[in-house]
């Protein structure tokens, strides 16, 4: 066993690799580096904590294996598309194991008595743990279920989503029927087993809300604080804590299961912020600094994140939360805003590009889908060659989660100086030649700016409409992800290129050497 104060200093060692880690986060150039300084503070803090007490390796090992195989085959065949809901599951193991850890110690505090009882601290912070762990993880289940789309409105699901889905549930309600009886039958036991078949009864239900939903998530959220309160009064029954992390599960299957699935990047975030937390107040658990202080900064970062994610798309965290993002009645109808809609060919738009000098592309959602970032890093290459300046203006909600587009570049090795924020890019657009917009919708609708009962009114846009010409490519006229039409396909100098991303990219770059 190592002496505390060198765990202690390789605890503060690993906490600056953290910090500097996650400053490298906040450029693409850095980002890299960042998230390789921040891996060896994780490892150095496992090793000096396994090294500093006694311990059954057998177990430790087996969990490594076991759940290091299954993270590194997760983590390399995922899709970029699906990386959202794959945060999302992860960040819910955290909860998850949040609440085993401090339930664990909460029992060999309580019922073993083995080295100490269980102080103010312990208490307090095992309720905290339980309750934020708990419903870190059943929301985030919900999340990636909502993600992967097999949870609320889909009715035709392929059998591994209904592996998943209903496999869950069972094993939700008959593990917390079967926890319950194996502790006899008193008002506990009852609680814990209906609060088990209630959450597994509602995550097979195939609509987004229900009526009395408001109110059930009020309930539960008194209820869970409530027994908390318990908890910490009566830390000797173990199944108090039990039913307060059922009834907190509950509470965050209610919380995220009304949440549309396109609004989850947010809510992805803010469960991640929980799960931080949760780790924290596990870290005050069992006394481990590098646990509070590694779930401090997930805590933190979450926090900002959503508040980022929010502000990119001038809504509030309650609007995301509670409100409903869509067409509303005083929406104009599309066949109005397209009346004057002009469509052009891969060889129209070369020849346009030929007498270009400045041309910014600014992607979104639709790039990632076709995965067309390496076929418009070939297209800006090919126009460089022949003198052409070609920038990338990154609106920060473009895509489906936070950084989407930068990572898509930067894994095409778009050079970094190339990526121009929204607020670089905008006072430049006039002196812009040609504008593409490869694959995004609502972050360049113009309509942010002009139109303040639109639902994305107020939202910082990419002003491509201020171009010398824009040229959209997209498969069609569909609306994006706010579900609006979009007046700039229809503007004076705009031409839509329809066609499938990285095909139309594919046909314009022949084109351009052709022309
Ligand atoms: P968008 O407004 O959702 O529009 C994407 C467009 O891509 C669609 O209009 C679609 O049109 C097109 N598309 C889809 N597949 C395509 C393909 N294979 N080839 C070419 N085009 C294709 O996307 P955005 O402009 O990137 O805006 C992002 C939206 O998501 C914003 O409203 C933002 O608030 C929201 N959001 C973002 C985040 C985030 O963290 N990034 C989080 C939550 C919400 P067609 O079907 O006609 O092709």
């Amino acid at each position: 066993m190592l002496n505390i104060n060198i765990v202690n200093f390789s605890y503060i060692f690993a906490a600056v690799l953290f910090i500097v880690g996650l400053k490298g986060l906040a450029h693409p150039r850095t980002a890299v580096n960042g998230n390789r300084l921040a891996a060896l503070g994780m490892l150095i803090a496992v090793i000096f904590t396994l090294l500093s007490s006694k311990f059954e390796f057998q177990y430790i090992i087996i969990g490594v294996v076991v759940g290091g195989v299954i993270g590194a085959v997760a983590a390399m065949r995922v899709k970029m598309t699906a990386m959202p809901e794959m945060v999302g599951l992860f960040n819910g193991f955290g909860g998850g194991a949040s609440v085993l850890v401090a339930g664990a110690a909460l029992v060999a505090a309580m019922h073993h008595a083995i080295s100490h009882e269980a102080t103010t601290q312990m208490k307090i912070a095992t309720v905290a743990s339980g309750i934020i762990g708990s419903v870190t993880f059943f929301g985030s289940y919900v999340a990636f279920g909502k993600l992967a789309e097999f949870l609320a409105v889909k009715w035709k699901l392929y059998a591994w989503q209904k592996i998943i889905k209903y496999g869950f549930s069972l094993i939700v309600a008959a593990g917390a029927v079967w926890f319950g009886l194996s502790n006899g039958i008193d008002i506990l036991s009852v609680g814990l087993m209906a609060g088990g078949v209630l959450i597994g009864g509602i995550l097979l239900i195939k609509r987004d809300r229900f009526p009395g939903m408001n109110a059930l998530k009020i309930l539960m959220g008194i209820v869970a604080v409530g027994l908390g309160v318990m908890v910490i009064l009566n830390p000797g029954n173990a199944m108090l804590f039990w039913v307060m992390v059922a009834a907190a599960g509950l509470l965050g299957v209610l919380l995220t299961f009304s949440i549309g699935g396109a609004d989850m990047p947010v809510v992805i975030a803010l469960l991640n912020s929980y799960s931080g937390l949760a780790a924290a107040a596990t870290g005050f658990v069992i006394n481990n600094n590098v646990l509070i202080i590694a779930g401090s900064l997930v805590g933190a970062s979450g926090i900002i994140l959503t508040n980022i994610m929010c502000k990119a798309m001038n809504r509030s965290l309650a609007n995301v939360l509670f409100g409903v993002m869509g067409p509303t009645a005083d929406t104009p109808d599309a066949d109005e805003v397209y009346r004057t809609v002009k469509s052009a060919s891969a060889e129209e738009v070369a020849m346009m590009l030929d007498n270009a000098q400045r041309v910014v592309v600014v992607p979104g959602y639709g790039m990632a889908v076709s995965q067309a970032q390496h076929a418009v890093r070939d297209l800006a290459n090919l126009l460089n060659s022949k003198g052409v300046d070609v920038e990338f203006g990154v609106h920060p909600v473009a895509g489906r989660m936070p950084g989407h587009m930068n990572v898509l570049l930067a894994e095409a090795n778009i050079p970094y100086d190339k990526l121009k924020e929204m607020d670089e890019i905008n006072p430049m657009m006039e002196t812009v030649d040609v504008a593409i917009v490869l694959g995004a919708n609502d972050v360049v609708n113009p309509v942010a700016r002009t139109d303040p009962n639109s639902p994305i009114a107020g939202m910082p846009i990419i002003d491509v409409d201020k171009a010398k010409t824009v040229v959209v490519i997209k498969r069609s006229l569909s609306p994006g992800f706010a579900g609006i039409p979009n007046p700039l396909f229809a503007a004076e100098n705009t031409l839509m290129y329809f066609g499938d991303g990285k095909k139309a990219m594919i046909d314009l770059i022949n084109a351009v050497k052709e022309s």
